[in-house]
Order: C-alpha cells, then structure tokens, then sequence
C-alpha cells in the first residue's frame, strides 16, 4: 500500500503515465493525448467572447499547431461588479465552434448546480485556483467521466494539490491534469510566482499529466513566452495560454494575453525546445 496520504494519484500505485484521451470531434477534429510524448498546447482567451473573435481564435491556434481550446463561460472575478462570464450561452458558442472547427474546449465550473450542465458538453472541465479545495465540487466532477483540469490553489502546497486530485479519483474519475499557474508569494513584479519546481517535484509523485500556465503564472505578456519555453523544458505535458486578436481589447486578462503573432513565436520556439528534450509537439 502506497505511504502517501493520496494514494490513486501516487506513482506508489500506478507507476505508467496516465494518458487522459479525447476522441475526435466536430469537423475534422483529432484525438488529443494529454501525458502522452506529445506537448500538448491550449490557448484561448480567457472568457468566451463574440463568434467572430472565437473563430479568429480557433483558426489561429490550428494554424500553430495547438490541439484545444479555452475559454471561460463562467468567470470567477474579484470583484462582484467585473464581467461574470456569458454563462450557457458561452458553453453552447463553444459547442458550435467545436462542430465547425474540430477543436475541442476546456472550460471552468464553479458551481456544483453546474456540474452536470458542463460536464455533459465540454471536453475538460477545469477547476480553478479559488475552488481547488470546494471538496463538493471536486467530489462532483469525479462523479463524472469527463477530464478534469485541477488548477493549483494560489496558496496551496503540491501535497495538498493531490490531495484534492485524489478526490475526484476517489470519486470515481481518474482523468485529472494537474496545472501550474503560479502561487501568491510576496513578489510584486510578477501577479503570481510560477513555481516551475513543481513540475519535476510532481513528476518524482504522480503518474497525472502535469499542465504549466504561464498567463497566469506570470501575470504579464512579454513573461508568457520565456516562461512557457521554461515549463516544456522542465517536463510540462500541456501548456495552456490566453490569446486574443487584440489583447487590449479582450474582455478579462488582456494584460497577460499573447496576440496571434507572439503566439506563434511561441510555438516555433515550444516545438524546438520540446525536440531538444526528445519530446515531440
Ligand atoms: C482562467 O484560466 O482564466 C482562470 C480564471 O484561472 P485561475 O483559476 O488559475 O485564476
Ligand atoms: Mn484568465
């Protein structure tokens, strides 16, 4: 029996990899593999916006070779008077933009009453940072089949991380990626500190894909590319950033959000790091 406190996400029980698979879908879509040998890339902007910027979006991110895409239909904001997200309508635009462009979508769930309701049409639910510990919203989400993005709690250690894997495991759904996106330390430069050393540390722990998210992580644009470059050559499986047309202009986060053209940048450089390291992208 495993001597750590998690013990379904432990490398203690399962010492292979766990690939966490989407099948093909919508038009022309491809499987994607997360955990795999392949580095898989997720962009998006960080809420769902119009159609027009949504398909924008989706073409630039096949076109630079990235697999999914994000955005948030429900929105968690510090403050109470900030955009809250479009809500099912965001959901049902992302359903359509996955018909047409074959791109599957993670998107967040904060509230358990909307488990079901996500869980049923996105690829990846993701947990953000503020519920890493809603333990009734973990245990939902592992009542379901769909993958999980566990994002770390901005306050959290890595031990406590997996525990909170462990109970959507627990729960009966052993498709969770474990996602870096920076912890509050008392740096100011940045608008969190990407603890990158929580890659190789989860690597030595888990047999989970470990996702880096270095918009958030960082907090500011000209940071997400040298970071992301870093995340792939520490070991990252998936790297998830927020793009936009035009950042200064997206509805939440555009400070930290990459336009099309830096996004590609990134990707020439993430698949010459990725080969560097023998992985492939
Ligand atoms: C996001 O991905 O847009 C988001 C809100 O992330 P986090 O929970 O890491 O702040
Ligand atoms: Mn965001």
């Amino acid at each position: 029996m495993s001597s750590k406190p998690y013990k379904l996400a432990s490398l203690e029980t399962r010492s292979e990899p766990t690939l966490v698979t989407i099948p093909p879908c919508g038009r022309g879509g491809k499987k994607v593999v997360f955990g795999g040998p392949g580095v898989v890339v997720v962009a998006g902007p960080c809420s769902v916006e119009s159609t027009e910027i949504m398909e924008l979006t989706a073409a630039a991110i096949k076109k630079a070779g990235g697999r999914i895409i994000r955005a948030g239909a429900f929105k968690p904001r510090t403050s109470p008077y900030a955009f809250q997200g479009l809500g099912a309508q965001g959901l049902r635009r992302l359903a359509q933009l996955r018909e047409k462009t074959g791109l599957p979508f993670i998107t967040e769930v904060m509230d358990t009453r909307d488990v079901e309701m996500v869980a049923e049409v996105a690829d990846v639910v993701q947990i953000g940072t503020r519920n890493m510990q809603n333990f009734s919203l973990l245990k939902a989400v592992g009542r379901t089949h769909t993958p999980v993005l566990l994002k770390r709690g901005l306050a959290n250690t890595i031990e406590e991380w997996l525990m909170s894997a462990e109970y959507i495991m627990a729960n009966g759904n052993p498709n969770v990626i474990l996602c870096e996106r920076g912890i509050r330390t008392y740096e100011r430069a940045t608008r969190n500190t990407l603890d990158l050393n929580a890659v190789p540390v989860l690597k030595t722990l888990t047999h989970l894909p470990v996702a880096v998210d270095p918009s958030h992580g960082t907090g500011y644009t000209h940071l997400v590319r040298p970071m992301a470059r870093a995340a792939v050559a520490c070991g990252a499986d998936v790297i998830m950033v927020e793009i936009h047309p035009e950042p200064a202009k997206a509805i939440s986060d555009g400070q930290q959000t990459q336009d099309f053209a830096e996004f590609a940048k990134m990707m020439t450089e993430l698949k010459a790091v990725a080969r560097a390291i023998g992985r492939k992208m």
